[in-house]
């Protein structure tokens, strides 16, 4: 393939050729809502923010309706009644939920959000004893999971900022290596507790070698639990093989279940049913068939049902149902194979722009180390400013993180190669070149 160009300063970057790969490679956008950008001024954003909010499957509403009509007619007979009982509610969401991560369905659930779930999963899985207290996280670590280890560290009388450990880069460097990691818990792994990673780093894009830093935490002896947030519906996952302890993600990224939708959340099934494993219950945390006894003590099953508490909350939970059996219906291997080849087409354009620009890819460049996102570090002004610019001016929608990164997410269900186009076009006119 060839790219063909017809400017110097402000390359056209072969836009005939993005129009050529989606006819060849389409994709599902037609299934997508896609707003505006550019106070209208582009009637379809280059949606490039999928990675934050994912963008609304045009199926969610009917479904969602179809949920509230059923409390209308049934009133409480609905928990029993209807096409979808709320009682057994969350089991509609298992198996498709299951599939996307790779486990089996009893080690799968949906509920709450998901650093509500990381402390629940905490609560079983972050027992410090004698010289074995450190949490390993990312020093880039999504905030909320960083606050979220630092509170359980203080709830355990410990002091965060000896137990919490951050891992960074080697100097110069913009990820962390696999084999710093594991070495880190080869010589260290004695004093952990537990690692807490992210998969797919929010900020670089990288995606860990997840079953390899798992294998290392577990000889350590440490257990092993994942943030999946920019993982599930990003990259295949296939957490049962690879003996992760636990793991979680929120629905709203990748999963495009809507603002603040209802988390995931994976317990393997070497832990279920274990009576030592300390865990917070409440009358969804009780086995189904005898819920409904209301007897003073819960009898929990042996699946991750055990770490239920409350009953969900219908409404939330249709358009994370919807929205997984899109994926079950697609498959995870088919949208990574598109995806491999939408975000390689996205760094081909970004290199052509870079090329005499104060601009830095600093994802890896091996598509096995990351998912879908690109990030971009700028050298000079702020991404806040450069995203706005893009946003007003080109209708791309993409996603700063002061002071000098711009995330770009092609996401293979519902981008295209020309939305990838609009970017690198846009990135051109914007960002002043031979600096
Ligand atoms: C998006 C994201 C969160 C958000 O947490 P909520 O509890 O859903 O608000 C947490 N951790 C990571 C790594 C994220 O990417």
């Amino acid at each position: 393939m060839t790219t063909s160009r017809t400017g110097t300063e402000s390359p056209r970057l072969g836009e005939a050729e993005a129009h050529h790969l989606d006819d060849t490679d389409p994709g599902h956008r037609h299934l997508f809502h896609v707003p505006p950008a550019g106070g209208g001024r582009y009637p379809d954003a280059a949606y490039l923010a999928g990675n934050s909010l994912g963008l609304q499957p045009k199926a969610t509403r009917a479904e969602l309706l179809a949920d509230l009509d059923a409390w209308r007619r049934l009133g409480v007979e609905g928990h029993l009644e209807g096409e979808r009982p709320w009682l057994p509610y969350h089991e509609f969401l298992t198996a498709p939920a299951a599939r996307l991560v790779g486990a089996r369905p009893t080690e799968t659930v949906v509920m709450n959000s998901l650093t509500v779930d990381l402390h629940l999963l905490m609560v079983s899985f972050y027992r410090p004893a004698g010289e074995r207290t450190r949490i390993v996280i990312e020093d880039t670590a999504f905030p909320s999971d960083s606050y979220a280890v630092r509170s359980q560290a203080r709830y355990h009388g410990l002091d965060p900022d000896s137990t919490v450990v951050r891992l960074r880069p080697r100097p110069g460097e913009e990820n962390l290596r696999t084999e710093d990691v594991t070495g880190f818990l080869a010589a260290e792994g004695h004093t952990v507790a537990l690692v807490l990673l992210g998969g797919v780093n929010y900020l670089t894009g990288e995606l860990m070698d997840i079953p390899a830093i798992t294998a290392a935490g577990r000889a350590a002896g440490a257990v092993v639990g994942w943030d999946l947030a920019h993982v599930a519906g990003n990259v295949p996952l296939a957490l049962h093989d690879w003996d992760v302890d636990f793991a979680a993600w929120c629905s709203y990224k990748y999963l495009n279940s809507g603002p603040g939708a209802l988390a995931g959340v994976f317990v393997h099934e070497r832990h279920h049913g274990d009576p030592a494993l300390p865990r917070f219950e409440g009358w969804w945390s009780t086995a189904a068939d005898t819920r409904f006894e209301m007897t003073p003590v819960s009898r929990p099953p042996a699946t991750v049902e055990a770490w239920q508490i409350s009953n969900p909350p219908i409404f939330a939970m249709g358009p994370v149902r919807t929205s997984l059996e899109l994926f079950d219906s697609v498959g995870m291997p088919a949208l990574r194979e598109r995806s491999l080849r939408l975000t390689g087409y996205l760094e081909r354009l970004l290199d052509e722009v870079i090329a005499d620009r104060p601009l830095t890819v600093i994802t890896p460049r091996d598509p096995s180390r990351r998912g879908c996102q690109l990030s971009v570090r700028i050298a000079e002004g702020s991404a806040n400013e450069l995203t706005k610019r893009l946003r007003h001016e080109h209708g791309v929608i993409a996603d700063a993180r002061e002071p000098d990164v711009v995330r770009f997410a092609p996401v293979p269900l519902y981008s295209t190669y020309h939305d990838c186009w609009r970017v690198a076009d846009a990135l051109a006119a914007t960002v002043e070149a031979g600096a």
